[in-house]
């Protein structure tokens, strides 16, 4: 990361909230269901598949969180209804887990409940290093009950091996990504190297425990870790995925869609688009170009 862009990440929430908007458009589907809906409907045609999520974090009370499940089991609906390729990811901290951990487990076994019965899967997002133990005790009670239930684990967690050793045993389904959040050098790696030597053998210790793994990056040095370990293990479409964020690498989109790989964007939608695209700019290396075309409405 070079120095400025150091700087304009750390000035970023001082950035007027339209301009925030107008540079996101490219993250996030729309504000409504109809968006991601017809955003989904292109990704297929395009030969991807999806996953949605509603946008949406940190609910500090119950109503919120009610509000949540009833989006969610709508999501599930039109998904089924519109013959959608598609699955959905949701986050703890939407429904509930900030409040009463068994709030959220009883909210996310009613959409995976639900999701169980249309033949579709819930995949279970991670997000910062307080609710790590939670989201997995909460993912391990569920799969108990339910096979179409899978979590995500994060290569710069330096827990992330033993959570997995641990995982493997319930033959969990796996989305891996290196991790989004700032976390203290003493729970996660901080040097990109090792981040992604751990990110390459979580995906080899997984695919050996014959679990199914989503590779969640657009890092081609981590792609092509995938790529080898598909080749050595000779994997078919059944056991792995790669997996992109809507609107971050469209030419890499295409090369390991072309290459025959099952590839699942996820598509955020939602009102609560501001934490999500922050985090999305702040990664983006480009954010100072779009950020300043926004202002004088270059396009
Ligand atoms: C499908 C999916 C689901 C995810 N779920 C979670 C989750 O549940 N919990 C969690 O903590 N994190 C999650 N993440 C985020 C992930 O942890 C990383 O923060 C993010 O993917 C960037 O890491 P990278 O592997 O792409 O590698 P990086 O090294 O960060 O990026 C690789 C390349 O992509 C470019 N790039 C990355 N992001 C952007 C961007 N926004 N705009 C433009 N270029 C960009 C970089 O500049 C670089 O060239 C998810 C990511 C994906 C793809």
């Amino acid at each position: 990361m070079t120095l400025f862009h150091n700087i304009l990440v750390k000035t970023l929430p001082l950035v007027p909230k339209p301009i925030v908007k107008f540079v996101s458009k490219r993250y996030v589907a729309g504000a409504t269901i109809d968006a991601a809906v017809d955003t989904v409907i292109k990704l297929n045609k395009e030969g991807a598949t999806a996953t949605l999520d509603l946008l949406g974090e940190s609910a500090t009370n119950k109503e919120d969180c009610d509000a949540a499940v009833k989006e969610y089991l709508l999501i599930l609906e039109t998904i089924e209804s519109n013959n959608l390729d598609c699955n959905i990811s949701l986050k703890p901290t939407q429904l509930g887990l900030q409040i009463d951990k068994e709030l959220c487990y009883q909210n996310i076994h009613k959409i995976v409940e639900r999701a169980d019965a249309l033949n579709n899967f819930v995949r279970i997002d991670m997000e910062d290093s307080p609710y790590t133990s939670s989201t997995i005790e909460i993912f391990i009670r569920l799969k108990k009950e339910f096979q179409n239930v899978g979590i995500v684990l994060q290569a710069y967690m330096r827990r992330s091996l033993h959570d997995l050793n641990e995982l493997v045993k319930f033959k969990s389904n796996f989305r891996l990504c290196k991790g989004i959040y700032d976390e203290a050098r003493t729970i996660a790696f901080k040097d990109p190297i090792i981040i992604n030597h751990n990110f390459s053998l979580l995906i080899e210790k997984a695919l050996r425990a014959d679990c199914y793994v989503g590779i969640a990056t657009h890092d081609e040095k981590i792609v092509w870790e995938g790529l080898k370990f598909i080749d050595s293990f000779h994997l078919d479409r059944s056991q792995y995925e790669f997996q992109m964020l809507l609107g971050v690498d469209e030419e890499l989109k295409k090369i390991i869609l072309n290459a025959g790989h099952k590839l699942r964007i996820y598509v955020p939608y939602g009102e609560k688009w501001y934490a999500y695209s922050m985090r999305r700019l702040k990664e983006n290396p480009k954010v100072a170009v779009y950020i300043i075309k926004a202002f004088f409405g270059i396009k």
